[in-house]
């Protein structure tokens, strides 16, 4: 399913995000930016040593990657050149400025992006896994962002893909974009 909003093309599929042929993958990452389960676990197996190492520089450097903040390493074994690591909020009811956030860490890693040049991005979902953000909430703000960000910025990547993971959060992201 997808749709276009300016000059992106915004494009939901159900699968790995590792196998992404993308110029960038976005990794729901934690602060420490250490290795954890889930998909910051599959992207850091897949993408290797190189990946890590980075991850420990950036660390080393500003002590990690506070919660609505994004940063940039290289995709290692990856066929992305890139991974952005991002961190989501850890939902909390939803009055700890948890949409804010959220919709931070899609700012703030597209913003990377086009520092980058990347022409093509995907993104697992953000926030809706170990750290409990409803998944219809966190489809409408993600979905919401991005076509605020690609009506207004012309310099967005061409292409924004969701590469989402399982049945139920596939069919949350594809109602959230019809409504849209
Ligand atoms: P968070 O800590 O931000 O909640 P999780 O990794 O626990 O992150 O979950 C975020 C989403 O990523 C969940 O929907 C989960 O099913 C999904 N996911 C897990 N592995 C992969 C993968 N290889 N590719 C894409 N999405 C994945």
């Amino acid at each position: 399913m997808q749709k276009q909003f300016a000059h992106t093309t915004l494009e939901l599929i159900q699968g790995d995000i590792t196998k992404a042929e993308v110029d960038a993958i976005v990794n729901a990452a934690n602060e420490k930016l250490i290795g954890g389960g889930g998909v910051d676990g599959a992207i850091r197996r897949a993408g290797g040593d190189e990946v890590v190492k980075e991850c420990n520089e950036i660390r080393a450097r500003q002590g990690g990657c506070p919660t609505g903040t994004a940063v940039i390493t290289t995709g290692g074994n990856l066929s992305a050149q890139h991974i952005i690591h991002t961190v989501g909020p850890i939902w909390q009811g939803g009055n700890a400025g948890e949409a804010a956030l959220l919709a931070s860490c899609y700012k703030e890693s597209l913003q990377l992006a086009i520092e980058n040049e990347v022409k093509s991005i995907a993104f697992p979902s953000i926030s809706t896994g170990v750290y409990g953000y409803p998944t219809e909430k966190a489809a409408t703000v993600a979905l919401e962002t991005i076509r605020g960000l690609a009506e207004s910025n012309r310099t967005m990547p061409g292409l924004i893909q969701f590469v989402l993971f399982d049945d139920a959060t596939f069919n949350c992201y594809s109602e959230a974009l019809t409504a849209l």
